[in-house]
């Protein structure tokens, strides 16, 4: 007799855990609006991240193709990981020599996203992107020269 009601009460607990799962599954079923899960891929097109997302790092150019890295390499050695690589080359400038950017060099597969380089750039020259998809098959692509081809330093920043 005692096992048969131990049975039933089991039963009787499981019905009750299943009415719960149902429960909220049928608050959301009737307020749509409130589900927040994201149907990946479908909505590509439309996905944003959220303001505080960090998907990559990234040097922004203005509409003149103008960066404002001085190649100064303070990023490199606040880089925890070693995931950045500042080339600098040596050019004259009226008479004088002035060493500005060659390549700056970003390790995408080695950054854990601490945000660290763009903090410490005293010329602000360096962002975090909301890029998340960054699947290739050959990982020599997640190397990246983050100075544009044919690009220079804007004219505030060599004031
Ligand atoms: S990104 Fe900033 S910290 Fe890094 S080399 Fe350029 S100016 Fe210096
Ligand atoms: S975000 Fe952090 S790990 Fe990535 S390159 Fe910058 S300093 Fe290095």
């Amino acid at each position: 007799m005692n096992g048969l009601f131990k049975y039933i009460a089991s039963i009787a607990k499981g019905v009750k855990t299943l009415v719960d799962g149902m429960r909220v599954t049928g608050y959301y079923f009737i307020r749509p609006k409130l589900i927040v899960t994201q149907q990946y891929p479908e909505n590509r097109e439309t996905l944003k991240m959220f303001d505080r997302y960090r998907g990559e790092v990234t040097m922004p150019h203005n509409e003149k193709n103008e960066h404002r890295c001085t190649g100064c390499g303070i990023c490199e050695l606040n880089c925890p990981n070693g995931s950045i690589e500042v080339i600098s080359k040596s050019i004259e400038v009226d008479g004088k020599k002035k060493r500005i950017i060659d390549k700056h060099i970003y390790h995408l597969a080695m950054c854990t996203m601490c945000n660290l380089c763009v903090k410490s750039c005293p010329s602000d020259a360096l962002a975090m992107g909301q890029k998340f998809e960054h699947a290739v098959w050959d990982r020599s692509k997640l190397i990246k020269v983050l100075n544009q081809p044919g690009s220079h330093i804007t004219q505030d920043i060599k004031e």
